[in-house]
């Protein structure tokens, strides 16, 4: 079966009893032993009948054996750092998000785990940073907010040899472009708040995982921490999942219109997106199916920016992405701000970059607004100058 037709069919054919279209959603939390025997479903943090047909169906997408549902990205991500332990060490993209780097910076280092952050695209660096103890990669590609594209394959035979855990947040791709565990990945996790959801309304995160060695213990800690995704949540997720082919295409088709539009812009000097940067295009040719729909751009004259943040009438000033509304992000306030000044400029993370997740809208819309509102920025700019 085909992505597009998986995808359509989550939770359909499911529930034999009443042969519901929709899968239902589950409210209890408790369940009978019927005859004194378990059903399979005892209590709702270990197991719900909608969170597992969510659960199911990203690990079919992703290609791996076993999936698992929290109630946040940052919770997917913790709930996978529960695998290891005190000393433990891990080589994490530079170009990070920012909660992810605030999870193991200001938490996950109380507890023992210990974090280098370099550039993933420079072997040299790599090398440089491994450590006796080190346990993991943790990549995020391409990265946010700047676009940066590693090779997956490559890191994942490198850190095969040295007997690494890789785990690839791949919230920006989706499955639908990107399959980081058919490139040798060990664990994939997702905000599925983004394009896996869609529609800015459900906070969610997933985990696959493939091999014994990953899900037994994953299926353990899912349920010893039990930060799980609730029946609700599960449900606008399964729906918000049906049109994700349909979203993604239209995401990158929007979106690498808008990177030429960009680019070609007065006001804009450098845009960042994949189908943009001829190394990362070539490395995505062989390891993904397209390009995303994120692009950030770097605007010449910073005190533009709150004007442009301002002027926008379609597209929203607001923190988040992947859903069909277009929303514009100011990284360094937003994002971003919990990493730190210096680490921020060693990535590149300027007061002059702005982050555009391009929603589903009529492209010309969109270029209209940019274009509307970069030029009552320049006008404003330039009466506060006077
Ligand atoms: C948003 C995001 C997260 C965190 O997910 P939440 O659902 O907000 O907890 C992690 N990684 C990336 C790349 C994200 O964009």
């Amino acid at each position: 079966m085909r992505l597009e037709t998986r995808l359509a069919q989550i939770g359909n054919k499911k529930e034999k009893t009443t042969g519901a279209v929709s899968f239902p959603v589950y409210f209890s939390t408790a369940y009978e032993h019927i005859s004194g025997k378990s059903t399979g479903y005892d209590y709702s943090r270990t197991a719900n009948p909608t969170r597992e047909v969510v659960e199911a169906s990203i690990a079919e997408l992703e290609e791996g054996d076993e999936g698992y549902a929290c109630s946040s990205g940052m919770a997917a991500i913790h709930t996978v750092m529960g695998l290891f332990e005190k000393g433990d060490h891990f080589i994490v993209s530079l170009d990070l998000y920012g909660g992810t780097y605030r999870l193991f910076e200001q938490v996950l280092s109380q507890y023992g785990l210990t974090f280098s952050y370099v550039d993933l695209r420079n072997p040299e660096e790599i090398e440089g940073a491994l450590q006796p103890n080190t346990k993991g990669l943790f990549i995020e590609s391409p990265t946010n907010p700047l676009m940066q594209v590693v090779d997956i394959r490559l890191l994942c035979r490198w850190a095969r040899q040295r007997n690494l855990c890789v785990i690839v947040d791949n919230t920006f791709m989706t499955p639908f472009f990107q399959k980081p565990l058919t490139l040798g990945a060990d664990i994939v996790i997702h905000s599925a708040t983004k394009y896996l959801g869609g529609h800015n309304d459900v906070l969610a995160g997933l985990i696959v995982a493939k091999g014994e060695e990953w899900t037994e213990r994953l299926r353990f800690v899912h349920n010893s921490i039990g930060a799980v995704l609730g029946p609700l949540d599960a449900w606008l997720l399964m729906r918000g999942m049906k049109t994700l082919a349909l979203r993604m295409q239209k995401h990158q088709e929007n979106a690498q219109k808008l990177a030429g539009f960009l680019a070609a812009h007065p006001q804009v000097d450098e845009v960042f997106h994949p189908s943009l940067d001829p190394a990362g295009r070539k490395i995505l040719d062989e390891q993904a199916e397209g390009y995303g729909g994120m692009i950030s751009f770097h605007v010449k004259d910073p005190d533009q920016i709150p004007f442009i943040l301002n002027h926008l009438k379609i597209i929203t000033f607001a923190e988040s992405l992947g859903g069909v509304e277009s929303l514009m992000t100011y990284p360094v306030t937003q994002t971003h701000a919990d990493i730190p000044e210096e680490m921020r400029k060693k990535a590149g993370v300027t007061d002059r970059l702005l982050r555009l997740s391009v929603g589903i809208e009529h492209v010309d819309d969109l270029m209209d607004d940019l274009d509307q509102a970069f030029r009552q920025a320049a006008i404003k700019t330039k009466k506060e100058r006077r």
